[in-house]
């Protein structure tokens, strides 16, 4: 068999430990982890990785690429281009379009735009609102489905008409529809009746700010996630449905999560960016609108911590949300105006492994969080996110000892800004490969668009 690409000396991370071999490559698929001393004639191409660690690719299951309907923020191109730089190498993207990704014929249509512009593997998660669209989006290659638990207001965005439900019933008969086909069912969980409660005391009295939305968000301890959870949960064990919780970030939402699991229910659940890296009282004061997502108090984000550590959260996931400075100014002054979220594909991958120099993960759990966990879950076995033979060779090569300064100039999004501006990060990615191409290489985006392929699962 002749190899395409010969990977040596580097530190490989599979997903039962660490081992020092040269990972091969013909296909686009690994072939063999062998011993470095052993001779294997026709390599076209050698990557020494001698002193660096040879990972799997991120599969990073919710990201907004803002294309079609946004894409003055951002688009499936400029995406791709930070999930490269980022060791991201399949994204799942989200629904929250224009048009909305509620049929199939949407979905293909956004596929195609896949197709033509991604670098990266992709897959996406259409809103599962219309019941008859469901099996024809499946059997166009989804894996999963999103829904937003607001209050259909009709606005076009952040949640356009035809991505939100909340109403029990609607949920459930939907959580039937999904069960049916085996997907699962990516929930934004919130309870919009307490919220309009809550948000109301703050815009009854004036206060508009970044911290009083902040807030809002997490008052009496984060109770209009806990109370939907709950809902979702209950009503998972109902239907059997599989079920995936988007933005854990409270002490009873893990508990629920443990206390679900242990009477069978399917839930995975995922953490997105800012959590673990921007959501202390102090960036929110510093940063303001361009911190907000959430503000994430300090006894919930240790609770958080402590379920990344033990295995109940088991997804890392980016929640890239880009937004321009004009939509995120308005903030300071109007917060509940601002659009909302904060991009990070870019950077999550190296802040991640930042917290295995630092202490806060093992090794070992970070690879599980960015790519086994998300590639088992979201219907990529046999495919993504291991470094073992048979397995596409979606590959990043990292310094763990090399710090540097995120910075503005250096983000890849069409905005133009990083939350992260300023601060240091002790790992580097050196180079990622997509299916045996390289895609990005000592600081430069070297893939090209149209690469990408729909990821499936074997
Ligand atoms: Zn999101």
């Amino acid at each position: 068999m002749s190899i395409d690409l010969r990977i040596t000396g580097g530190t490989v991370v599979t997903p039962t430990g660490t081992i020092t071999a040269d990972v091969l490559v013909a296909d686009g698929r690994i072939t063999g982890l062998i011993s470095p001393d052993t001779p294997v004639a026709d390599a076209r191409r050698t990557v020494d990785a001698t002193g660096k660690l040879v990972l799997p690719g991120m599969v990073d299951v919710h990201v907004h690429t803002r294309e079609p309907g946004f894409t003055h923020k951002e688009d499936i191109h400029t995406t791709t281009l930070q999930a490269a730089a980022g060791g991201v190498t399949t994204i799942y993207g989200m629904p929250n379009l224009n048009p909305p990704t509620t049929t199939a014929k949407h979905l293909q249509d956004v596929l195609d735009m896949y197709a033509a512009s991604s670098i990266v593997d992709y897959n996406h998660n259409p809103a599962a609102t219309v019941a008859d669209e469901i099996e024809p989006m499946v059997a166009l290659g989804v894996n999963s489905f999103k829904i937003y638990m607001v209050v259909d207001t009709g606005r076009t965005y952040p949640h356009p008409a035809g991505t939100g439900m909340h109403g029990h019933g609607d949920l459930l008969r939907m959580m039937d529809t999904i069960a049916a086909t085996g997907t699962r069912f990516i929930i934004h969980p919130h309870d919009q009746h307490l919220m309009d409660y809550i948000e109301g005391e703050y815009l009854a009295r004036g206060d508009n700010t970044p911290q009083g939305y902040a807030q809002a968000y997490a008052a009496r301890n984060g109770v209009i996630w806990d109370t939907a959870i709950e809902v979702v949960l209950r009503l998972a064990e109902a239907s059997g449905c599989k079920i995936h919780l988007a933005h854990m970030q409270t002490r009873r939402s893990v508990e629920a999560v443990q206390a679900a699991r242990a009477r069978g229910v399917d839930v995975t659940c995922e953490v997105n960016h800012w959590l673990p890296f921007l959501s202390t009282w102090d960036d929110v004061e510093r940063l303001g609108p361009y911190a907000l997502s959430y503000w994430v108090p300090d006894d919930a984000r240790a609770a958080i911590w402590d379920a990344l550590r033990d295995g109940t959260i088991d997804i890392f996931a980016s929640d890239h949300a880009p937004h321009t400075r004009e939509e995120k100014e308005i903030g300071w002054t109007e917060m509940w105006s601002a659009h909302t979220g904060t991009p990070g594909i870019q950077y999550f991958y190296p802040l991640a492994l930042d917290a295995v120099n630092t202490g806060q993960l093992t090794l070992q759990r970070v690879v599980d969080l960015v790519a086994t966990k998300p590639a088992e879950h979201f219907g990529l076995e046999g495919t993504k996110g291991r470094l073992l033979p048979g397995h596409d060779a979606d590959i990043v090569i990292a310094d763990m000892d090399a710090p540097w300064i995120i910075s503005d100039s250096g983000a890849l999004s069409k905005i133009g800004w990083t939350c992260y501006d300023g601060r240091s990060c002790s790992v580097r990615i050196e180079r990622t490969f997509v299916r045996g191409t390289e895609v990005y290489a000592d600081g430069e985006v070297t893939g090209r668009p149209g690469h990408g392929q729909l990821a499936r699962g074997r």
